[in-house]
């Protein structure tokens, strides 16, 4: 029997390093991590999930014996709603967490009215309630704004913030030393443990509508790669190793977006939305099946179906943008 008191569902992996990853629960398991850091008796969570994940990263908090005082800090990698969306209620839980995130990201979690209204446009009343549930403002004195290569201490460990423009204009990289890793968020895209391979994990970029810049993203992932990570750690979902032939992957593909944003232009501009849909779906499930995946196209489209949606919505507003 359920109840509304019954446990949250609990999906969480121990990765070393005094990191776990945890599932937010968002649409479907596999879908959006996020990451619990635990050091010295002191703990983070980077990413949020969304505001039904609380009761679950509650849960495991409990489970593991760490009090409410022990959360120092909440990171959101952006203030997207899978990734930032939890933070307010979160920051009710945990009395003592500092916020950090960065500059251009901080005033829309203290006033959240944008980032909720930005949704409930592109999803509905409805699917917002289902998928996002709310999203809570936070007090703006427990919010510290992160710039390029400030550091914070957790116990032991020492994390450095990286400036990483390109999916959004509000999105940072945050470099652990201790695992020689770094959360991405979605800067380093996603790879989906459905279409790993024996050739490794099958890597994307994301273009997310409405800040999608193609050349700071190539020169952000670039950025990523200078740091030499050992892995990275993807909200998107889990960790990869050996990142620099992904990140390779991750450059050639936006290389060959904007060579299909190239021939959208030669369609009516009311045709590129579709035209792109279709043009990336191609693209990218051809890669997949070069890269040994062996899932047939409805289950690709299952897998990867929402992310060329929005991967198309996104290019389309950048050349929008570029038209003058
Ligand atoms: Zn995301």
């Amino acid at each position: 029997m359920t109840s509304a008191n019954a446990p949250a569902t609990l999906d969480y992996d121990d990765l070393g390093f005094g990191i776990t990853r945890i599932d937010s629960g968002m649409i479907r398991p596999g879908l959006a991590a996020l990451y619990l850091l635990q050091s010295g008796g002191e703990c983070a969570l980077v990413e949020t999930g969304t505001h039904h994940s609380i009761p679950a990263i509650q849960a495991l908090l409990q489970q593991r014996g760490i009090a409410p005082p022990q959360l120092k800090y909440i990171i959101p990698t952006h203030v997207h709603l899978d990734h930032a969306g939890g933070v307010g209620g979160l920051m009710q839980c945990f009395p003592d967490a500092t916020l950090l995130v960065h500059p251009k990201g901080a005033r829309h979690l203290v006033d959240p009215a944008k980032l909720k209204a930005g949704a409930i446009a592109v999803y509905g009343a409805d699917q917002f309630a289902r998928v996002y549930g709310d999203v809570i403002p936070v007090d703006a004195d427990r919010v510290q704004a992160m710039e390029d290569g400030a550091q914070v201490n957790l116990g032991d460990r020492v994390l450095t913030f990286h400036d990483t423009p390109g999916h959004a204009r509000h999105h940072f990289c945050v470099q652990d030393a201790l695992s020689n890793g770094l959360f991405t968020g979605d800067t380093f895209g996603l790879a989906y443990p459905e279409l790993a391979t024996a050739a490794g994990p099958f890597i994307i970029p994301t273009t997310t509508p409405v800040q999608f810049d193609p050349q700071a993203l190539q020169q952000s992932i670039k950025r990523l790669l200078a740091l030499q990570p050992e892995r990275m750690f993807l909200t998107h979902y889990g960790v990869v190793e050996h990142p620099a032939p992904l990140g390779s992957a991750l450059i050639e593909q936006i290389g060959a977006y904007l060579e299909i944003a190239a021939r959208a232009r030669r369609e009516p501009t009311e045709q590129w939305e579709p035209f792109l849909r279709q043009q990336l779906t191609d693209y990218t499930f051809a890669r997949a099946g070069h890269h040994g995946c062996t899932l047939d196209t409805d289950a690709l489209q299952r897998v990867l179906g929402m992310d060329m949606e929005l991967n198309a919505q996104g290019l389309a507003v950048w050349m929008r943008s570029q038209t003058g």
